[in-house]
């Protein structure tokens, strides 16, 4: 039997950070970095941050908060240039503190360089200790911030960021989606294999702009011009754009999960449509994994494209069954005990009568409801609690993705392996037995290729086969915090609280 977590102690949240870079002479940068960031808030919403040059200096705000709570008119009026970068942040390594959050800014002797990054390095321990030993100090407690520091060094000898960060590439093992910030240029790098989403686009016919997605340029009204490919460097400057291959790639292993739940379904990545893929997913799943019910449901946001697939293929009605409370932020004050056994109906109310008990659209139906992953088997056991509440005579759960069994180190904020319901578990059973579902059924690793209609060879599937693309050093202690335990050990001012506790 797989043991039970109290209700809302933790989202089942996998976020990562969004990044953002755009160089547009005698645009409002920041204002339309604040909108490309505003667009990425679910990639991230821990802190934010718009770095800004105008040709001849840098000036940097970041905060801890949304987006819409870190900027307002007044901070944005100081932030004037041509160039400018931008982050939300969703910590994958170091606590959530303001010293984590991004664009770092760093000075050289050629003057200053802010980075932001998207991803996670796995030898970050190991470049770290390097650059203590060479004499390095550091005020954080990120890889970002060793990439940051890496590269400041490496710009002094070559008079050059962009040879440093050329330099540095080779050097960085992990997952990288970067835009730099110069006084007179915006740079996007990924790393080779291009884990983590980055495109380019254009505004107006001559602005050019970078994203984590596509659905950070259509907000401000450019056009999607293509990815950046794993192992590149862009860089614009007013001598235009130039793109080159500056680390070999061998193969591409971009995050399924991007297209499985992180990305906005709006967004297009590798000329695939998250929504359309997401849809396909659901109808895939449809065929592998039949139920006979009356209604499909989605579990809200995420399991929508899948559910409305599910439907389709299946031919069993669409319905809604859960109403979403929007609201709720990432720090969440935590229920007291009466409201705590109303649990995850703060968050996922079901539609139903509720002066007559469970009279409504749920009543006595056969319902399968479908969602994205289960995680740890919290959430999934409340919502099928409260659709039996609201008078379903069955629950049938319906996942669009595989058995979600091994932890992630590219980049995503995932439960620790003990805590994956789908790692403790010996078998489907097992975890059907734990949520209290009729019936359960998960798409299989192939259903999953099918219905994403992408080779094996161009993506991470790690979560799902534990077959890691870029290796895991053995001795990397599998923690993000790994880095803060380090800076800290030892010291008596070390913090006595974990500010994200994953
Ligand atoms: S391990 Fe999972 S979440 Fe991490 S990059 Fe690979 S597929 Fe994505």
């Amino acid at each position: 039997m797989v043991g039970h977590e109290p209700l809302l102690a933790r989202p089942e949240a996998r976020e990562a950070c969004g990044v953002f870079g755009i160089y547009a002479p005698g645009e409002d940068v920041s204002r339309l970095t604040f909108f490309g960031l505003f667009a990425l808030q679910h990639r991230g919403q821990e802190s934010a941050g718009i770095a800004v040059s105008d040709g001849h200096r840098i000036t940097a705000y970041r905060e801890m908060g949304l987006v819409s709570q870190v900027f307002d008119e007044d901070t944005l009026g100081r932030l004037r240039g041509d160039f400018a970068i931008g982050h939300t942040r969703y910590s994958t390594t170091g606590s959530s503190t303001l010293a984590n959050a991004q664009p770092m800014v760093a000075e050289w002797s050629g003057g200053k360089v802010a980075l932001a990054h998207n991803g996670n390095l796995v030898n970050a321990v190991a470049l770290r200790a390097e650059l203590e030993a060479e004499g390095e100090t550091f005020d954080a407690s990120s890889d970002s911030e060793i990439m940051l520091k890496m590269v400041v060094r490496a710009a002094g000898r070559h008079g050059s960021v962009e040879q440093a960060v050329a330099e540095c590439m080779p050097k960085w093992e992990g997952a990288y989606s970067l835009t730099i910030l110069t006084e007179q240029a915006v740079m996007a790098v990924r790393d080779p294999y291009g884990v983590r989403p980055l495109c380019i686009g254009r505004l107006n016919g001559e602005a050019t702009v970078f994203a984590s997605e596509s659905c950070a340029l259509s907000v401000i009204g450019a056009r999607l011009v293509r990815e950046v490919e794993p192992g590149e460097i862009v860089v614009v400057d007013k001598n235009g754009m130039r793109a080159y291959q500056a680390a070999p790639s061998t193969r591409a292993a971009l995050c399924v999960f991007e297209y499985i739940y992180m990305a906005r379904p709006d967004s297009e990545i590798g000329e695939h449509l998250v929504h359309e893929v997401r849809r396909r997913l659901g109808m895939q799943l449809a065929e592998d994994s039949p139920v006979e019910a009356d209604v499909v449901i989605p579990v809200p946001d995420t399991g929508w494209p899948a559910a409305i697939g599910y439907a389709e293929r299946s031919g069993i009605p669409f319905g809604e069954g859960l109403i979403r409370n929007r609201y709720i932020p990432r720090t969440f004050i935590q229920p007291d005990q009466r409201l705590r056994e109303l649990g995850v109906k703060i968050k996922l109310n079901p539609l139903r009568v509720a002066r007559y008990g469970p009279a409504g659209p749920l009543a006595g139906k056969r319902v399968a409801v479908v969602d994205d992953s289960i995680v740890r088997g919290t959430t999934k056991r409340q919502i099928i609690g409260i659709l039996r509440d609201a008078g379903a005579k069955e629950v049938h759960v319906r996942i669009s993705a595989p058995p979600y069994k091994w932890p992630c180190y590219y980049g995503v904020d995932t439960s620790n392996r003990s805590e994956l319901i789908a790692a403790r578990a010996s078998t489907i059973e097992e975890i059907r037995d734990a949520i209290g579902a009729d019936s359960l059924g998960y798409q299989s690793v192939e259903g999953l290729l099918k219905g994403l209609g992408i080779s094996r060879r161009e993506l991470c599937l790690a979560c799902f086969t534990g077959d890691y693309p870029i290796p895991i050093p053995k001795d990397v202690k599998l923690s993000k915090l790994d880095l803060e335990e380090r800076a800290w050990r030892g010291r008596a001012d070390a913090p006595q609280t974990r500010a994200a506790d994953h």
